[in-house]
């Protein structure tokens, strides 16, 4: 695996320390398999591990594509906010899926710091929900592909192409595609159409394919979310109708009971002193 790896030498663009950071060897990417929410499964080491860049001595934190995109009012933000606040520690060995998830989290962090354009720090919420299924947290994947979602969705008519390295057609795609995993099946299709209609749709038949694919996906599951919430809405009616009776069992029950007891009452007025002499017999038999 260490073969795989090479030390990529960094100049930090905020504190001018120079630093190594692994990288993966271009000749030691074998894709395996990719997923429709456009994450690639590698045969070989996983490129994702190594895709923030982390300075050892201040802290700065940023992707590869995004590290020297600096401007110099930026240097004070960094220092004031994170360098302050840093303990020097070294990104810069093989990282294990906890460390890497580390270096997503202070990217985010420091982008939102930055005031970075917002489809970044989706990019970087998208890549941190891979790295939780990598680890196998539901949960948190759930959570920041919910979060990337938003901000796509967001940015889409805002910010300028290419958006987190996706051109328009492939990031509606992948929008139509997270709204279909939530099951937000209407946003689903709306988006899958808005992916067709795009001319960049043309230059990318793997895209093409994969919405032409999921968008029938889409409307299957739709049909079947349809008709399974109809036999829900159904079951409860029933429900309602059998609880309905119950309750009015359980009040005509109760209304026998009070007739009973009413009539308990006037059969034992009707025995006179009667009823009370066998009361205090069994009282006295219990206390003996
Ligand atoms: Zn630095």
């Amino acid at each position: 695996m260490d073969k795989e790896l090479y030390d990529k030498k960094v100049k930090c663009p905020i504190c001018k320390n120079e630093f190594t950071t692994k990288k993966v060897k271009t000749s030691a990417l074998r894709i395996d398999k990719r997923e429709t929410d456009l994450y690639v499964h590698y045969k070989t080491v996983n490129p994702y591990l190594y895709s923030v860049w982390v300075c050892p001595k201040c802290g700065y934190a940023a992707m590869e594509s995004k590290f020297n995109n600096i401007k110099k009012y930026h240097h004070s933000i960094i220092a004031e906010n994170i360098t302050s606040l840093w303990k020097p520690k070294d990104y810069g060995k093989k990282r294990n899926i906890y460390e890497a998830i580390q270096t997503h989290k202070l990217a985010i962090h420091e982008g939102n710091v930055l005031n970075w354009e917002k489809s970044y720090i989706g990019g970087l919420s998208l890549r941190l929900s891979w790295l939780y299924r990598l680890k196998g947290d539901k949960e948190l994947e759930i959570k920041f592909q919910k979060y990337a979602l938003i901000i796509f969705t967001d940015c889409f008519s805002k910010e300028v192409f290419p958006m987190a390295g996706m051109d328009s057609a492939s990031m509606a795609y992948l929008i139509g595609e997270l709204n279909r995993r939530f099951q937000n099946y209407e946003d689903s299709i709306k988006w899958f159409q808005i992916a067709l209609k795009d001319p960049n749709i043309k230059r990318k038949r793997i895209v093409e394919n994969m919405v032409r694919n999921q968008w029938s996906i889409a409307i299957e599951e739709y049909k079947e979310f349809k008709q399974s919430d109809s036999e829900n809405e159904q079951c409860d009616e029933e429900f309602d109708d059998k609880s309905n009776n119950i309750k009015e069992n359980g009040e005509k029950d109760k209304k026998n009971e009070k007739k009973q007891k009413e009539r308990t009452e006037i059969e034992s007025n009707s025995n006179g002193n009667r009823g009370s002499k066998i009361r205090k017999k069994l009282f006295f038999r219990g206390a003996l």
